[in-house]
């Protein structure tokens, strides 16, 4: 009887050191998972473990800008110091290995997004974004810049993306977006003999206690052979003739998006004709309107990073891999921001038979996890 009990007593003393040390390994392990993730220098990028074995194809004339441009400024910021041969390898087998064809369930599922007419004409999109009455949304006068053949393509394109854009992320977002949308040639001269002329800016100002945005455009910029040549040469993602409005509606859904949600009342709000349509000065002044940590243009670095199994520890392979979905020499050599609205047109614009394995994490990029994660 007393061994019995004495066996017993070793039995329980033998398994609680044991759930002990188990225990103290659990939280060592909590403590130190920061400083202990192995992040991956580089990685193959291969997305989703089943996928077409077709390549879509994405050779453009002459596409030497796309990496040209990415050298060059990777030379010119003090974040990226030296460019080396493995990062360039990195890029390529990144791009080369995403270029599998998308899952046709997802394209479809996508392209259904697009069945639903909140709009059928320019005149129903005007009047979707409208929130004042002192400015205007100069949509109709944009098509009437472009050369007759031209304008049917342009206006059944815009109306598409209005009706996708509203389809994920809801009337009202788009009625708060933009408070002007104007065709303004002045803003191209102040860059004269610049190949990289302005096309195109969104605007967010300090409004007294909100924040008033809009976007100008200047004609050329609606050009559908000017969108064509950007693309070929790799400095645009798409070849779309509503590329540059696309862009800036990236930025301006960005710029919506950081704002925390209980400030969002105060975008566009307050719209007086003391505001001035969208002028090409910057408006410095300080407005105290709380916003997300992350903005959505270094999330999506984020994102993408950790999609080929490169952690946040690791920003400058990040952005590496962030640059190899996005095929835009304009997005990484612009900052965050600009990769941000590029990877936004390349979602919508992507032609069915070039969306690949890129197209579809960017898919669930801006059609899921940003809409979540900034409660949208
Ligand atoms: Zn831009």
């Amino acid at each position: 009887m007393e061994k019995t009990k004495n066996i017993a007593m070793i039995v329980i003393l033998i398994v609680s050191l044991g759930l002990g040390v188990l225990f103290a390994w659990f939280f060592w392990s909590i403590l130190m998972g920061d400083n202990q993730i192995n992040y991956a220098e580089y990685s193959e990028c291969l997305l989703y473990s089943k996928h077409s074995k077709q390549k879509v194809d994405l050779t453009r004339q002459n596409n030497s800008q796309l990496v040209s441009a990415t050298f060059r400024k990777s030379g010119a910021t003090n974040k990226i110091k030296q460019f080396t041969a493995n990062n360039l390898a990195f890029i390529k087998r990144c791009e080369n290995n995403m270029l599998y064809q998308a899952d046709p369930t997802v394209v479809t599922a996508f392209n259904q997004k697009k069945a639903s007419n909140h709009f059928k004409t320019i005149a129903d999109v005007v009047n979707g974004m409208t929130n004042n009455k002192f400015y205007p949304y100069q949509l109709e006068e944009m098509v009437l810049t472009l050369d007759e053949k031209e304008q049917l393509p342009f206006r059944n394109n815009l109306i598409a993306f209005a009706n996708l854009f509203v389809n994920f992320f809801g009337l009202s977002v788009f009625q708060k977006l933009v408070y002007n949308i104007e065709i303004n040639n002045n803003i191209a001269k102040s860059s004269t003999g610049n190949n990289n002329q302005v096309l195109a800016f969104t605007k967010l100002a300090g409004n007294g206690n909100s924040l008033a945005q809009c976007l100008a455009f200047t004609e050329h910029s609606l050009q559908a052979k000017m969108s064509k040549t950007q693309y070929e040469i790799g400095f645009h993602s798409t070849a779309t003739n509503i590329s540059t409005i696309v862009h800036e509606i990236g930025h301006a859904i960005s710029n919506y998006a950081w704002v925390w949600p209980y400030n969002r009342i105060r975008f566009n709000s307050n719209i007086t004709p003391a505001i001035g349509r969208c002028t090409p000065t910057k408006d410095k002044t300080l407005i105290y309107i709380r916003g997300f940590m992350h903005s959505p243009n270094d999330l999506l670095v984020r994102y993408l990073g950790t999609k080929v199994g490169i952690s946040n520890n690791a920003p400058f392979q990040q952005q590496l891999a962030a640059w190899s979905f996005i095929q835009s020499g304009y997005g990484r050599t612009g900052g965050n921001a600009e990769l941000f609205a590029e990877g936004f047109a390349q979602w919508l614009l992507t032609p069915d038979d070039q969306k690949a394995l890129n197209w579809q994490i960017l898919n669930e990029f801006y059609g899921t996890y940003f809409k979540n994660y900034y409660l949208i």
